[in-house]
């Protein structure tokens, strides 16, 4: 069956206590009960629809986490203050002390700074793996393993995760895969091809106006709920929290994604092919000189494209800010982080977003300093942004 998230996110209907289209914020902290024995049996979780405390849960977040559930194609979502949020909540929720993570080592530099450096004084070991090689992921596993952790398309070097060979290692091993997919919603539904767990960072593509920072994971009923256990659950004890008002307004965002995401992907496609045709050094996965374009190609659902994110590599650090400085002047993009905006934003990520990782380790990992990762906007006519490109590499003699 050809999966159609967007459709899924669309047939919800949720509607304010007036009739309104949109659903009523729920302005409040706390709820009231009508018997005292109603409070005692919510606390316990056993009555369903009824609201207790709103870090636990509101009607609000509710709303956002069936849309997200919608989306993945998961039994059940829960909402995050950030993406940072829902991804420490996940690994300390699954892993304990003495436990083993296999990583990507190419991942989001706050995710490789908390496991390289934060959950080892907790006694949680980590090894980081070519997620494109099998036979080394096989090769890490030992008896005290829980998850194999990776990106769909990793940041910044856009390597690809090929979902259903790593599910099925992680199945045979009884792990769980965990797939932060930020960098391409609806493109690639990750638990339809085994993921268990999929993550986002809403703050990017998703919400999509880089006017708030939240997170979300998406599972099973038995892995949400656990989440929220008011004994041990760490989103419930962490307390990373997301506002009811903001997730209302992620919602109303998240209801345009796909047009979104169609035009960052044919944005994206037309700069990797024109930077390639000028003899610049393009990856994206929607190129056939990407080494896992086949692979991309066959997980995708096909309609919402390669994503947003295109890199060049114009050599070293001075160049690139060189470029990005102009490119900035000439009002192509912003020189900033974060991605999934409507305007283009780029960054030298060596420097700045995958900073966390040691220059020698960025080295081994292909991580060159003249990277520049572009988050492509929703330009209306791409080719003149691309001619302004143009001509700040030609002012640097690039080309
Ligand atoms: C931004 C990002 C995160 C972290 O999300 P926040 O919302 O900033 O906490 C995690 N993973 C990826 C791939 C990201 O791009």
């Amino acid at each position: 069956m050809k999966s159609k998230p967007a459709n899924k996110i669309q047939d919800l209907q949720f509607f304010g206590e007036f009739g309104g289209v949109n659903p009523s914020i729920s302005d409040s902290s706390t709820y009231t009960f009508l018997s005292a024995n109603s409070m005692s049996e919510t606390f316990e979780g056993n009555m369903k629809g009824c609201y207790l405390y709103s870090r636990n849960s509101s009607p609000s977040n509710l709303y956002l986490e069936e849309a997200c559930a919608a989306m993945e194609g998961t039994e059940a979502a829960n909402v995050f203050s950030s993406g940072m949020g829902a991804i420490t909540s996940c690994i300390l929720q699954l892993c304990k002390s003495g436990d083993h993570i296999i990583s990507s080592r190419t991942v989001y530099g706050g995710t490789y700074a908390f496991l390289k450096n934060f959950t080892p004084q907790l006694g949680i070991e980590t090894d980081f793996v070519d997620i494109t090689s099998l036979d080394d992921i096989k090769k890490l596993i030992k008896p005290s393993t829980k998850i194999i952790y990776c990106e769909i398309s990793s940041n910044p070097l856009l390597e690809i995760a090929d979902i259903k060979s790593i599910s099925k290692i992680a199945k045979k091993n009884n792990l769980k895969l965990v797939v932060d997919n930020t960098f391409t919603p609806l493109s690639v539904s990750p638990a339809k091809d085994g993921a268990d767990i999929v993550i986002h960072s809403l703050t990017k593509f998703i919400n999509g106006t880089s006017d708030t920072i939240a997170g979300v994971v998406c599972s099973d009923k038995d892995f949400i709920h656990s989440l929220r256990d008011v004994n041990d659950g760490a989103f419930m004890l962490m307390g990373a929290t997301m506002d009811s008002l903001r997730a209302a307004s992620v919602l109303k965002n998240m209801r345009t994604l796909h047009i979104r995401i169609k035009k960052h992907s044919e944005n994206a496609m037309y700069l990797a092919k024109s930077f390639e045709k000028d003899g610049i050094k393009a990856v994206y996965p929607g190129l056939e000189s990407h080494p896992s374009h086949k692979v991309f190609s066959k997980m995708m659902n096909q309609e919402y494209g390669y994503g947003g994110m295109v890199t060049i590599d114009v050599g070293t650090l001075e160049i690139a800010n060189k470029l990005m400085e102009k490119m900035q002047y000439k009002n192509l993009g912003y020189l900033a982080v974060s991605l999934g905006f409507y305007k283009t934003l780029f960054c030298a990520p060596g420097s700045s977003t995958s900073s966390e990782i040691s220059e020698e380790e960025q080295e081994k990992m292909g991580l060159g300093e003249g990277l520049i990762r572009f988050s492509v906007g929703l330009d209306q006519d791409i080719s003149r942004t691309y001619n302004g490109i143009k001509e700040c590499l030609k002012e640097l003699n690039l080309i």
